[in-house]
């Protein structure tokens, strides 16, 4: 029997998370919980899988949340507030696997505790590995923790390696990696439509359903960008090695290309219960919960090389990584200022690019090899980013 705790349970990976873990109450207990501010969500949750803990970030709601604890059958649950409190619940000595699914750098501290514990980290929180690069695998191999990508292209490449393979390595053998994207909701918009989508265009993804940050991130590209980046750093590759590839049907979920000419692939439905079952069950299989795949009424597959001129978030990725030290943090934190500022319609879609290039134009690639020097970049970058969106305003 093991032990989870899911940070961000109330959002779209935390609750794929909880669906396969009921389908598995012998191999799995639910031992802490963390939400920010969604306690509705959060207590089905709890009065469902009956945590030892249960995380509210945002202070007032915490207080309303125990409150409403307090009064039920859930009294024994122990109500936490606080970013520290994610800290805490992520190293505690019963938890043997941390499923890392907040929605950007807020989930760093905690991810990076987990790593540092030793634990299992289940990683979706792709803006944390991104913006902490060599530290986060440092703290993994230095402690010996076990780290299983989520993120369905980084699980299909992780399942297409050698047997015996740990992330953070170089497989020899392996040549080049296939990033699949679908290519989002605008593939096929024209170009001088594009200032024009809203967020709800821009969240209406065409194969997945995710939180709102990330199908932003899907629509611009930089989804693919931070992904690009995260298999750098997970498979040891160099940015040229991998190819980014759009394959709209959304089922093959990655590629991994051998010296031999051999080139594996992962197939499935486009179901986040398959990586997470499968980081879940590692190294055996179980049960997702994910209908079987039908090949016949997938037909045929398709293949495009995504354009840059469409997708200028995925170019600034490339060289943000090919610059290194402190780019890819400076990069996820103008990206996550800019979409937010989209998302409340302050901006237009085609200025989280032009926010981000011009925000990066600022800074030159510092060393990034402590906590201190990526979270001062991160602040920076993020104060640089609003700069630009309020120059853009004037
Ligand atoms: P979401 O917006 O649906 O959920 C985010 C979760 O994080 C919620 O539980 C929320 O309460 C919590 N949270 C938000 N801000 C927080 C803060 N400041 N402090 C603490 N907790 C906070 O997002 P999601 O789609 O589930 O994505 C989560 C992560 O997984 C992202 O990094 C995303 O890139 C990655 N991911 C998601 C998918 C997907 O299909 N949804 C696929 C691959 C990777
Ligand atoms: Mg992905």
């Amino acid at each position: 029997m093991k032990g989870i705790c899911i940070l961000g349970a109330t959002g779209s990976i935390g609750v794929s998370t909880l669906d396969v873990v009921a389908r598995h109450p012998d191999q799995y207990k639910v031992v802490a919980l963390t939400a920010n501010g969604n306690i509705d969500v959060l207590y089905e949750q709890c009065l469902a899988h009956r945590p030892e803990y249960a995380v509210v970030v945002t202070e007032s709601k915490a207080e309303e949340f125990r409150q409403r604890i307090a009064a039920s059958p859930l009294a024994e649950i122990k109500v936490l507030a606080g970013a520290e409190a994610l800290i805490e619940v992520a190293t505690l000595d019963n938890v043997d696997a941390v499923m890392a699914a907040i929605v950007g750098a807020a989930g760093l501290l905690p991810s990076l505790a987990a790593a540092k514990a030793g634990k299992t980290v289940l990683l979706a929180n792709k803006e944390a590995l991104v913006m902490s690069g060599q530290i986060f695998m440092r703290a993994v191999s230095d402690s010996g923790a076990v780290l299983l990508p989520i993120d369905s292209e980084h699980n299909a490449i992780f399942q297409c390696m050698p047997a015996g393979y740990t992330p953070g390595h170089s497989a020899k053998q392996a040549r080049r990696i296939l990033l699949t994207a679908s290519g989002g909701p605008f593939r096929k918009t024209p170009l001088e439509l594009l200032p024009n989508m809203t967020p709800d265009q821009a969240v209406a993804h065409p194969k997945w359903d995710m939180g709102r940050k990330i199908s932003v991130d899907s629509a611009t590209m930089m989804n693919k960008g931070l992904e690009l980046i995260e298999a750098c750093l997970l498979f040891n590759m160099d940015p040229d090695q991998i190819q980014v590839v759009i394959h709209p049907q959304s089922i093959i979920h990655s590629m991994v290309d051998y010296v031999d000419g051999s080139v594996l692939a992962q197939m499935g439905n486009p179901d986040m219960r398959t990586p997470i079952a499968h980081a879940m069950a590692w190294p055996e299989r179980f049960d997702s919960g994910v209908a079987p795949l039908d090949i016949f009424e997938v037909g045929h597959m398709d293949f495009e090389k995504p354009d840059l001129q469409r997708f200028p978030c995925l170019r600034l990725a490339y060289e943000a990584i090919k610059a290194g030290g402190i780019m890819p943090t400076v990069l996820n934190a103008a990206n996550e200022i800019a979409v937010e500022a989209f998302l409340n319609e302050e901006v237009k879609f085609t200025d989280i690019a032009i926010i981000i290039e011009r925000s990066m134009a600022q800074f030159t690639p510092d060393s990034a090899d402590s906590l201190e020097l990526v979270l001062r970049a991160d602040s920076r970058a993020r104060q640089a980013a609003k700069s630009v969106i309020e120059g853009l305003a004037a």
